[in-house]
């Protein structure tokens, strides 16, 4: 099986701190497999131990949440939900990267992939996989393609009636008020470029529906046969060498998608903000991004659980602000501060 297959990404950041790391395609959002998680867990906790070793001060701060009332009692000035918004509002940070995950999708009634029970792993029995992580893995895609074919159709963005949430037109909004960067998703449902975002101004770090390829001779092939196909639950071939077509959604096995590698260097140099919204940052390289970005560059996590380094150390607690709960919510309030409510709604409605 091809799916250990991994391509090492070097990121770099302003101020000289590189991270190389193992990019494994599939997240948070579709799947991913324990020894890829448990590597990255282990490379975190590698730092962190660094970092304790390096500063006292971290140590006391690199547990959760019981040290945030102690470091404020130690006087720490911490950013406020407020500041960020001004900072918005005024265009003093007008170069933002959004980083998202499952989250920003979870109202839109996107299938959870890994919630027991409910998750789509849990509902694949139908397809009678070896394994559930089959579905999306190439080697497997080669020797049954029936059940991915199936499940896509199922799938498919913008043929189930699915919506774009509150928090996909946020960064809609964010472009129109020309302050977004990039938004790099994590998602494969596409409802960024559904609720109006431009495909130039996202990077879908898992690939996308819109167009396809030939899994063997990687020959394009257009997207729209591609649906069609599908979606009339045959197989699209490849009309070069007669292989097995699929959309470019990342699979096991395969490296993310090169326009990943593309931007991320010079959008990291360029950004003066990061909000991440509805994500574990459980997976790398995607993970490393809030490591990386300027140090200086404020940072607004919009998610129900604290993650990755947000608050864990006493610069980050200067810059990060972290609404807990859940995206559209959080959204709603921001843009409360922002003064956005009404156009929020009116692009949300036409979306
Ligand atoms: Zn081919």
């Amino acid at each position: 099986m091809s799916s250990d297959a991994t391509t090492t990404e070097t990121l770099e950041s302003t101020n000289g701190n590189s991270i190389s790391s193992v990019s494994q395609p599939l997240n948070d959002h579709p799947v991913k497999k324990d020894d890829d998680f448990d590597a990255s867990n282990d490379e975190d906790e590698e730092e962190e131990e660094e970092d304790d070793e390096n500063n006292d001060d971290d140590s006391v701060v690199s547990a959760p949440l019981a040290h945030l009332t102690l470091m404020n009692e130690e006087g720490i000035e911490r950013m406020k939900l407020e500041e960020i918004a001004e900072l918005v509002k005024t265009k003093s940070c007008n170069k933002i990267i959004v980083l998202s995950g499952a989250g920003v999708s979870v109202s839109a009634g996107i299938p959870d992939f890994r919630t027991p029970g409910t998750g789509l792993y849990d509902n694949l029995q139908k397809y009678d996989l070896p394994f559930p992580e089959a579905v999306f893995d190439l080697g497997f895609y080669r020797y049954n393609p029936q059940p991915f074919v199936s499940l896509a159709r199922e799938l498919w963005p913008g043929t189930s009636g699915i919506k774009p949430t509150l928090s996909h037109s946020f960064i809609r909004l964010l472009e129109e008020k020309d302050v977004l960067l990039r938004n790099y998703t994590q998602n494969i449902d596409g409802l960024e470029v559904l609720a109006g975002v431009s495909p130039e101004k996202m990077v879908e770090c898992h690939g996308h529906f819109r167009s396809a390829g030939c899994v063997d001779c990687k020959a394009p092939y257009d997207g729209e046969l591609c649906k069609r196909k599908i979606l009339e639950g045959t197989l699209p071939l490849c009309t070069k060498c007669g292989g097995l077509v699929k959309p470019d959604i990342v699979f096991f096995g395969e490296s993310l998608p090169s326009r990943f590698g593309r931007m991320i260097q010079s959008d990291l140099r360029e950004a003066d903000m990061l909000i991440v919204m509805g994500t574990s940052l459980k997976v790398a390289p995607v993970s490393l991004i809030p490591e990386i970005v300027d140090d200086d560059a404020p940072r607004l996590l919009l998610n129900r659980d604290l993650v990755g380094d947000f608050c864990q150390t006493r610069e980050n607690m200067r810059r990060d602000v972290w609404e807990e709960g859940d995206c559209d919510v959080s959204v709603k309030k921001f843009c409360d501060l922002l003064g956005w409510t009404e156009e929020l709604h009116k692009i949300n409605k036409h979306s």
